[in-house]
């Protein structure tokens, strides 16, 4: 029989489960796998829109003033929300996960950038503040080592904030990490096959899942935000493309695909379309192990 006390308990202890809001699919499936059995967090940024340059609508807005907590990669993937969370109410929490202690970090053409200047670094700690990313690759969930990182993160920032439930926050955790270690060792294993292979993919996206997996460092039609190619930029990919003969060029749902029809003419190249931001999938604390094995199977089967 509930006594009035459970009753008011238990609506209290609802009451006080945190507002929380996630960037993009991916984060929130993370933060959703965490919150499992206290809440449902929000996502920001709809399925099936790029994070790349997203402007940010009225309703998006409207969940960031509610948010007791906002959990987003950073500035380097969506450098449109940043000025939103400075609206954040005051007692609210912006957790910029490209900052989670721990993460196995990737830097865009880190060969060009490295050099024997050290120096420029030397203060770095003191110097150091929330924008400190330039040149690093914020697609970090595609490593699912990083993801446990997140995980840990997210667990640890829910548990601060929302004490009553941290045993469960924690419980959740340990599971989410259970299972993301077992999606580790099937897409090594999966990917074993592919390692040498070449391939066009169409934003330069793809770094932490060729780093963790060994897979071959794939040439990229655009940037790693995701900007239009230049003609210059397309002609260097055509001449790449012609030297590689790719046995895979992989196109996005979340871009136009014309560059990628373009460049498969005349070529001997299959396209199959990758879904990093896990578009196809519902939103929740399954989309991201979907997201992981999709994309394994999308490149085993073209590359193999
Ligand atoms: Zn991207």
């Amino acid at each position: 029989m509930l006594t009035l006390a459970s009753i008011v308990f238990s609506v209290k202890a609802h009451a006080q489960s945190p507002n929380v809001v996630a960037d993009v699919a991916p984060i929130h499936s993370l933060v959703a796998q965490v919150m499992k059995g206290v809440g449902k967090p929000a996502l920001l940024v709809p399925a099936k829109v790029s994070p790349h340059g997203h402007a940010l609508k009225v309703s998006q807005m409207r969940a960031l003033t509610q948010a007791d907590v906002v959990f987003w990669v950073g500035e380097a993937l969506t450098p449109w929300l940043e000025k939103a969370l400075d609206r954040l109410p005051e007692d609210a929490e912006a957790v910029e996960l490209l900052d989670a202690d721990g993460l196995n970090l990737l830097t865009y053409d880190t060969d060009e950038e490295e050099g024997d200047d050290h120096d420029e670094h030397e203060d770095h700690d003191d110097h150091h503040h929330d924008h400190d990313h330039a040149g690093l690759d914020p697609h970090i969930w595609l490593d699912p080592a990083n993801a446990k990182v997140l995980i840990d993160a997210i667990a640890n920032t829910l548990a601060q904030r929302d004490a009553a439930n941290a045993e469960r926050y924690k419980t959740n955790a340990e599971t989410a990490k259970e299972t993301l270690e077992k999606l580790l060792t099937d897409t090594h294993s999966a990917t074993k096959a592919i390692k040498d292979k070449r391939y066009i993919v169409y934003h330069d996206g793809y770094r932490y899942f060729e780093a963790q997996f060994g897979l071959g460092r794939a040439v990229a039609i655009a940037d790693g935000h995701a900007a239009k190619p230049g003609a210059k930029r397309l002609i260097a990919i055509r001449k790449t493309v012609s030297e590689l003969s790719p046995r895979c060029i992989f196109s996005e749902s979340q871009f136009e695909t014309r560059p990628v029809q373009s460049l498969l003419r005349g070529t001997d190249a299959t396209e199959a379309q990758l879904d990093p931001m896990g578009q196809s999938i519902e939103p929740g604390p399954h989309l991201y192990e979907t997201l992981i094995r999709n994309l394994t199977n999308t490149f085993t089967r073209c590359l193999k």
